[in-house]
């Protein structure tokens, strides 16, 4: 080993330039990490392969200005060296080179890094007067050298570097080793990976206008990170996330100031942040710190009714009592991901320099600024969504400078705005890797899939013993759970199984196939496609318990007291099971009611055994049915809570087409299975939590802030309920008894209310709670976990583990290096968490982009499915929240208008605008104009026009328009709340597929797609969101507060 010296410059956090010398320590071995290694290296981890045409070492410059090109998984063979890393993290900082580490760690990306640096042969000394940038290139260059020699010759290199001089100096240095722009490394090596030939153009552009930027400062500057430091420990300064108003993006943010609260009563609402000039170029969800405005300057937040779309002014309007308000004075961490922005129509005032043209492009989020574009293609892009990133934010600038990434398709249709709603949720579903279906075993006519007899040995042998059915909804491919019962030791127990996919035996740690589906960490339903978690050959095949077939279970079998139905014992372990019957919940609940139903696994049997059989499978259902009642029973005395969910679901044909959407019906067999399920989840958290009390992953459920009633309570009173919160027995009983047996829809919208006052249920792990945390609010349940559903959700991956390591325990083999630890768990917790969100945020939006498309094809004023019943649930200055039943939908109705125009109410009910005045009541809200007085109550019934709210760069919106203060009668009989969204999706769909043929003819006049436009889906088919088994647990869901917490 060699020791030397090395001299860094590095620039501390106020700007001062610092020398620093530190010892350097030369080794003769570093390891290379290629499979060619002719050099004994130590090479464990990551290896690139030795059948590649060249290795490709990127120069300094590339890695810190172009790194989001070295991120296409396309790319093979990539050496990023020590030097170009260690200048990443002194010029970009720590965002920017964790993205660095993790494209180093992940296993899909063919790229390693060389300690250049630290070998002795291809570090090389600065010279005197040499500059940084020429030092870091030959050092990069030198490293090229080595490996190419290392490796005996046998693998070209490929450097890229921006520096036309180092091009011309080594480009005919040594033979085998290249040295080239990337420019040229593209077409030569990627002329068909279109993304990258854009994104750099894109780039380039962004960076060459970044030279040419004004002076004149527009914003103050950012305090450095020591003073900040300094000043949130002082409790001068307030640090938290920006969170920035939907409603009023121009003007009103707040951030959220956990840990303050307990401390200042003042603080518990948060900092408001008014102006974009208090704002201080911080975007939406970065980490800023802030410092308070004196009291005399506070305000409150605006309280009356805003659509995104209303401009902004905020004088007459009635504001909250003042608040803590300050300005940012640093930013912490920014928290940037991509943004779909629309290019705007041409006006002509964009300003024009040379060939490239700068955009302000608008982003389909209203919280987010726009976004500076320097674009050749500014004409051609005209009206389209683009993904873009954020670059950088100069005090000098009024606006963020960016680079555009992708063009997803013109604004409006239907595959770019599916497209937009994903990649705004931060929701990536590109298609299974080769790699990652090559790990997959094989199922084919020819070659199929057998049980392995050593693993039949290992576990208990279900087949003969058991009669093993499953209950899904109709045309379920995915099969997860499947049950059993029976009668054991003359009636005394009942022994119940709960038999789950066995999806850790086919998906194991460390596999491609376990990460991807933990970056998904679910399955993503929309409103009329979904996104596998796994690949097909396991979600619809393998690990699905289909009827008639052998396959590997998860089982939990207890046994109960027939009477009293305590546990008298419990097994958990590895089954072969093979389902006898896979009912859908329409026939299993006919065959309960005794109705004649025809059961297709009897079909073919003769009169006498089929009856046998009938009476064997109806025996079963029954006896299930009486288990789940009592369990029921124990947590309704428990408090568990029955909330407004979901309110249809899709009925699937064999394709998996719908064939309609119907209502949520009260079918007994729906809540049996969602009660033994709910039961299995509940001792799976027992066990692990016993086995593992710092490591196990459960899912809580927190009781909700009181303040957040105030709303159910307020408008429960108006309509004569009490409505008791205290706890969530008290909570479900005054529920219970809050209806009006005049109008069904006033206990429907009251749990609608209370659904949406609930907190998130979420995942955690156990060694950083506290075990009174572990709770489980809405199930009445002191613990509880996810292992029913390993087909489309990560959490009962990671629990099946658990378990798997827990039954380990038992039999005293010890599972220790199966566990990970509790910070891992915690990290896998909280990146499913924000997944669920993502996942539930984006199904809500793709039901509203349906619901838009359908009304965008209607006149509102002739075309009576644009009129609907509606009813009101809460009342606000200038108008009221109302519920329609018939399309799902809650919005906004204004009886103020911004010109001070009212809602007059003619006599026979019909309304129109006139001059006039509101007041607002705590139960009602009234107007008066030449008509006279006009009110409207809590839990009155309207009729409103439906009508959509187009704006080209933002998704659109429905508006709500009150035409008569009566409630609405269609003239036919009362048809099925359903009927209106079951036929509102398959028209969409229908005219979506239309437009899409009409496109294909007009294709060659458009601007080129992107690959993944065309590639935009995996399962095209489509599929309503159906997820039957878990009612109770969606009703606690709710996104607006997700996104408020
Ligand atoms: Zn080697």
């Amino acid at each position: 080993m060699i020791k030397t010296e090395r001299i860094l410059h590095l620039k501390s956090c106020r700007g001062r330039k610092v020398r620093v010398v530190r010892e350097h320590y030369l080794r003769e071995r570093v390891p290379c990490y290629s499979s060619l290694c002719q050099g004994d290296c130590e090479n464990d981890g990551k290896v690139l392969p030795g059948d590649l045409t060249h290795y490709v070492v990127p120069d300094v410059g590339v890695v810190v200005d172009y790194l989001e090109i070295l991120e296409f998984r396309e790319l093979q063979g990539i050496v990023f060296t020590q030097t170009a890393c260690q200048a990443v993290q002194h010029s970009k900082g720590r965002r920017q080179h964790n993205r660095l580490r993790t494209l180093l760690n992940d296993p899909r990306h063919d790229c390693v890094l060389f300690a250049n640096e630290f070998q002795e042969y291809s570090y090389c000394p600065r010279e005197k007067g040499e500059s940084q940038d020429k030092w870091q290139t030959r050092c990069v260059y030198s490293a090229a050298v080595w490996y190419h020699n290392h490796l005996a010759g046998m693998m070209d290199i490929v450097m890229i570097t921006e520096d036309q001089d180092a091009i011309a100096e080594y480009s005919s240095l040594n033979s085998g080793v290249y040295v080239i722009s990337i420019q040229d490394f593209l077409q030569e090596f990627w002329p068909r990976l279109q993304a990258a030939h854009e994104l750099y153009s894109s780039i380039s552009q962004a960076l060459q206008e970044k030279e040419s930027e004004g002076s004149q400062k527009e914003f103050a500057e950012h305090l450095a990170a020591e003073v900040l430091e300094a000043g949130i420990k002082s409790g001068r300064y307030i640090k938290g996330t920006l969170n920035i108003s939907k409603h009023r993006p121009q003007n009103e943010a707040s951030i959220m100031t956990d840990g303050l609260s307990n401390k200042d009563a003042d603080m518990s609402r948060g900092v408001l942040v008014l102006g974009i000039k208090n704002r201080n170029r911080a975007v939406h969800g970065d980490v800023v710190v802030v410092e308070l405005l004196p009291k005399s300057e506070w305000k409150g937040k605006v309280t009356a009714l805003a659509g995104g779309q209303v401009d902004e002014k905020s004088g007459e309007e009635n504001e909250s009592k003042p608040m803590p308000t300050g300005r940012v004075v640093g930013i912490q961490q920014r928290n940037w991901r991509d943004y779909v922005v629309t290019f705007p129509p041409r006006d002509g005032t964009q300003s024009q320099s040379r060939n490239s043209q700068r955009i302000l492009a608008v982003p389909w989020d209203r919280r987010i600024p726009k976004i500076r574009i320097s674009t050749q293609q500014a004409d051609a892009l005209q009206d389209h969504r683009v993904v873009v990133r954020i670059d950088s934010w100069e005090s000098t600038s009024l606006y963020p400078n960016g680079h555009s990434v992708r063009v997803l398709g013109r604004a409006g249709e239907l595959e770019t705005e599916v497209q937009t709603i994903l990649i705004e949720n931060c929701i990536h579903v590109p298609p299974f890797s080769d790699a990652q279906l090559r790990e997959m075993p094989v199922n084919s006519p020819e070659n199929p899939w057998r049980m392995d007899p050593a693993q039949v040995a290992e576990r208990r042998d279900l087949r003969e013993s058991h009669l093993v059915f499953s209950i899904d909804p109709r045309g379920c491919e995915d099969v997860d759970d499947t049950l059993s019962v029976r009668s054991l030791a003359g009636g005394e127990l009942l022994e119940l199984g709960v038999h789950i996919a066995d999806v850790t035996h086919f998906v194991k740690e460390g596999s491609l196939t376990n990460l991807e589906a933990r970056t998904r960490a679910t399955t993503y339903y929309l409103a009329d496609r979904r996104y596998d978690m796994l690949p097909a050959v396991l979600s619809g095949d393998l690990c699905s318990l289909l009827g008639g077939v052998d396959r590997y279970a998860m089982s939990v079998i207890w046994e109960l007291d027939a009477n009293t139905l305590n546990v008298k014992s419990m097994w958990y372990g590895r089954t072969v099971i093979r389902s006898s019957y896979q009912l859908h919940y329409e026939l299993a609940q006919a065959l309960l009611n005794g109705e004649q139903a025809e059961v297709p696994e009897l079909a073919k049997l003769g009169p006498e055994e089929k009856d046998a059989k009938l009476a064997q499978l109806t025996q079963a259902l029954e006896m299930l049915t009486h288990i789940a009642r009592q369990l029921r029973a124990q947590r309704d005395r428990g408090g568990a809570l029955e909330l407004e969910g979901v309110e249809v679901r899709a009925q699937l044909d064999e394709e998996r087409n719908i064939t309609a959407l119907v209502p949520r019906q009260p079918l007994e067999v729906h809540e049996t299975v969602a009660e033994c399920m709910i039961y299995a989840n509940h001792w799976v958290a027992r066990k692990i939590q016993e086995t593992f009390p710092h490591q196990a992953l459960l899912r809580r459920h927190p009781p909700p802030r009181q303040d957040f009633f105030r709303e159910l309570v307020d408008s429960a009173t108006a309509a004569g309920f009490t409505i008791d919160t205290g706890t969530n027995k008290a909570l479900a009983e005054s529920l219970d008894r809050a209806v009006d047996p005049q109008d069904p829809l006033v206990n429907r919208v009251l749990r609608m209310m209370a659904t949406t006052a609930m907190s998130q249920a979420l995942y955690f792990c156990t060694g950083l709670e506290s075990q009174d945390q572990y709770y489980h609010y809405g199930l009445a349940l002191d613990r509880y976990t996810h292992f029913t559903s390993p087909i489309r959700r990560y959490a009962d991956i990671v629990v099946h583990r658990l378990l798997t390591a827990a039954i380990d325990v038992d039999r005293g083999v010890d599972p220790c290096k199966a566990l990970v630890g509790y910070k891992e768990l915690e990290e896998t917790a909280y990146h499913i968490n924000s997944r669920n969100v993502a996942a539930q945020h984006a199904q809500k939006l793709s039901t509203v982009l349906f619901q838009c498309l359908y009304f965008k094809e209607r006149d509102p004023q002739t075309d009576p499915r644009c009129v609907a019943d509606a009813v009101i649930y809460s009342i606000r200055d200038n108008g009221m929240l109302v519920f329609v039943p018939e399309y799902g939908v809650k919005g906004p109705v204004y009886v103020k208008d911004r010109e001070g125009l009212v809602v007059a109410v003619g006599q026979d009910g019909s309304c129109e605008w006139q001059s006039g005045s509101v007041r607002q009541y705590p139960d009602h809200i009234t107007t008066t104009s030449a008509c006279g007085t006009a009110t409207f109550r809590l839990f009155d019934h309207i009729t409103v026009r439906i009508s959509v709210h187009s704006s080209s760069c933002h998704p659109d919106s429905l508006k709500l328009e009150v035409i008569s203060n009566k409630r609405h009668c269609s003239g036919e009989p009362q048809q099925p709340r359903s009927q209106g969204r079951s036929q509102l999706v398959q028209e969409v769909v229908r005219l979506a597929e239309e437009a899409y043929q009409q496109a294909q003819v007009v294709a060659a006049r458009r601007p080129k797609l992107s690959r993944e436009e065309r590639e935009f889906s995996q399962s095209k088919t489509p599929n309503l969101y159906s997820l039957l088994e878990e009612v109770r647990e969606l009703a606690l869901m709710d996104l607006e507060m997700a996104a408020q917490m």
